[in-house]
């Protein structure tokens, strides 16, 4: 098996679960430089969110098509009420039967370290219960997709700094970081807000938002 800056890309159908933010962005294009196989993204759209996170997905699939030459890609998209890890869990899980799949992809990254996220906006702290979830030693996350043998989390250990240099490495930060968009803002998806968590977080690893 090929392994590609400590990432290993598994031969057979695969999928990603693709949100359009940077480290689902940067696993996209890696798949895309490496695979043979179709490569089947799954991109989950949440009512309120789903006029900003569409344009996204469609932007950063498209550019990383146009960057590997590679379109041999099925972009599968869920229209649903609300995400929660559980409800994407179980969607993914039958994505798996359902397309056959030899290994589902997923971005999820490290949290900074907690005297990183301590410096971030109060806001954050004190209202975003999903991220003091993951928080807890990403243990929403472990639940959900540690053991499966079918999920592949090749990030996990990659905290936001070390993806900023992934993007380095492959020469992509311009092309590719530069239209990735991980915020909660529901305004553009042009904008990142600077105050949410997910752009926090950015600014942390790549040093500026876009
Ligand atoms: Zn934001």
């Amino acid at each position: 098996m090929k392994t590609i800056h400590g990432i290993d890309i598994h031969s057979g159908e695969c999928g990603l679960s693709f949100s359009g933010g940077a480290d689902s962005a940067v696993l996209l294009y890696i798949l895309l430089s490496n695979i043979q196989d179709t490569l089947h993204l799954y991109s989950f759209y949440p009512e309120k969110k789903a006029h900003i996170a569409e344009p996204v997905t469609d932007r950063v699939l498209k550019k990383c098509i146009e960057l590997t030459g590679n379109s041999n890609v099925i972009h599968h998209k869920e229209y649903i009420e609300q995400q929660t890890p559980k409800l994407v869990h179980t969607l993914l899980q039958s994505f798996i039967k359902r397309d056959s799949l030899v290994k589902m992809y997923n971005g999820i990254s490290k949290f900074p370290p907690d005297e990183i996220i301590d410096q971030f906006h109060e806001n954050i702290k004190l209202n975003d219960n999903y991220v003091y979830q993951r928080r807890k030693n990403n243990a929403v996350y472990e639940v959900y997709f540690g053991e499966n043998q079918s999920f592949y989390r090749p990030l996990a250990n990659f905290h936001k700094k070390d993806v900023a240099n992934l993007y380095r490495l492959l020469g992509i930060e311009q092309e590719l970081f530069s239209i990735t968009r991980s915020c909660e803002n529901i305004n553009s998806p042009d904008e990142h807000c600077g105050q949410c968590f997910w752009c926090e977080e950015r600014q942390w690893g790549f040093g500026y938002l876009e």
